[in-house]
């Protein structure tokens, strides 16, 4: 089916990234694997091609494009290349840049937006915690005023792009006695004393992605490092999960539908009983199937991104659109390994990688269960 959301501009900015990605990052991927991290290369390329400031104003090295499909376009190109690629960048550019430039002061803007835009500056998002993930309100990290500073204790875990984040939007409890409103954002760089973080975690796919554990000892940070309000970075979260949310969206369909068409090249190349092993009925009909699933929930996200791009994607939508998404994309990776039959379980095949890749997918940004609580509860129970 025609997708019917970009125009010409949003296509020819799919080609540059499409052209960079192959120039600058496609040759590099063995060595993204071995290392478990993106190098910091990656990210100056990335930077200085301004694929990293699409949120950012112009007067801080952005180019304030003010359109997600752009966002979405780079998203779907870099999940073509590879899963961990689309995360790793989502988290830094679409998931916590925004943070600083909607709540941001001015001091905060210049201090870390421009490095944002460059790539000189990584960013993480510091939300889930040893204790618990889904149950942000309940977060443990605390805040405790002390004169005019702040001294922060705790730690967070899995956090994207942690071992080498240079500052991290860290959720943090400033009042025990308010719940979700006792919440705060702060910016903590990673040269604050008392920051340290823990290994690279190990984990069972996308593992060009460094995640790892970050601890909080007695840092000691003024009212300056807060984003937005005192207590409102519950509320500041919720506002922006949906578009955290829609980004998982776009990547997890582009992943598999990009899988599925090296699995279809496959199955015509693939020889069994004197024929090619796609036109065998069973696996006829499967990858009938398999183009369908990916068509139709390609269609769903793509009328997600077209309404974000023009403010009125609601939460839910954006829910709808992430479990669902998920649930398609590994079962149609998971069908993509089967027709690949032994070698679909070979690491050096892509749609091996891919299939480990996509299994997070259904865990993060909220998990399905989550999303379907907030559906669930949005129906009225
Ligand atoms: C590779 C990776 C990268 C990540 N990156 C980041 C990051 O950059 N920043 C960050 O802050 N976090 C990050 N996360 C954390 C991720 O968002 C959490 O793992 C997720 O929100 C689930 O939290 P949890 O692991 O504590 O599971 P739990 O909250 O302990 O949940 C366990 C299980 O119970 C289910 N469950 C929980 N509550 C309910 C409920 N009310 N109803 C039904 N089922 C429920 C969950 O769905 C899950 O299946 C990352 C995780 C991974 C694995």
């Amino acid at each position: 089916m025609d997708r019917t959301i970009y125009t010409e501009d949003h296509e020819a900015f799919r080609q540059s990234a499409a052209a960079f990605l192959a120039k600058k990052v496609t040759p590099e991927l063995e060595e993204h694997l071995a290392a478990k991290s993106l190098p910091r290369q990656f990210w100056l390329d990335a930077g200085a091609e301004g694929f990293l400031g699409l949120e950012i104003p112009e007067e801080f090295g952005g180019s304030d494009a003010q359109d997600f499909r752009f966002n979405a376009i780079f998203a779907e190109e870099l999940s073509k290349v590879n899963a961990a690629l689309a995360s790793c960048t989502g988290i830094h550019a679409d998931i916590t840049v925004p943070y600083i430039v909607h709540l941001g002061t001015q001091a905060q803007k210049e201090r870390w937006l421009p490095g944002c835009a460059s790539g000189e500056i990584l960013t993480a998002i510091g939300m889930t915690e040893p204790g618990g993930g889904s149950d942000l309100a309940a977060l443990r990290t605390t805040a405790v005023r002390d004169g005019d500073e702040w001294v922060i204790n705790g730690s967070k875990t899995f956090i994207t792009n942690g071992f080498s984040a240079d500052l991290v939007v860290t959720a943090v409890r400033t009042d025990p006695s308010k719940g979700a409103r006792g919440i705060t954002l702060f910016g903590i760089e990673a040269t604050d004393p008392g920051f340290s973080r823990g290994r690279k975690l190990d984990k069972v796919g996308q593992e060009e992605s460094d995640t790892a554990e970050l601890f909080f000892e007695n840092i000691r940070l003024g009212d300056d490092r807060i984003i937005g309000e005192i207590g409102g970075g519950f509320i500041a979260m919720m506002q922006k999960l949906p578009q955290e949310r829609l980004g998982a969206a776009v990547s997890n369909v582009a992943h598999a539908k990009q899988i599925l068409a090296e699995t279809i090249q496959y199955c015509h190349d693939r020889k069994a009983f004197g024929q090619s092993i796609g036109s065998l009925q069973h696996n006829k009909f499967l990858l009938a199937e398999l183009v369908t699933k990916i068509e139709v929930a390609e269609a769903y996200v793509d009328q997600a991104v077209l309404a974000h791009s023009e403010g009125k994607l609601t939460a839910i939508d954006a829910a709808k659109a992430k479990w669902w998404s998920a649930e398609v994309q590994n079962d149609v990776l998971d069908d993509c390994v089967q027709l690949h039959g032994g070698y679909g379980f070979m690491n050096e095949y892509r749609v091996a990688r891919a299939w480990r890749d996509a299994r997070v997918t259904k865990i993060w940004a909220g998990s399905n269960e989550i999303m379907k609580e907030l559906i669930g509860r949005d129906l009225g129970f």
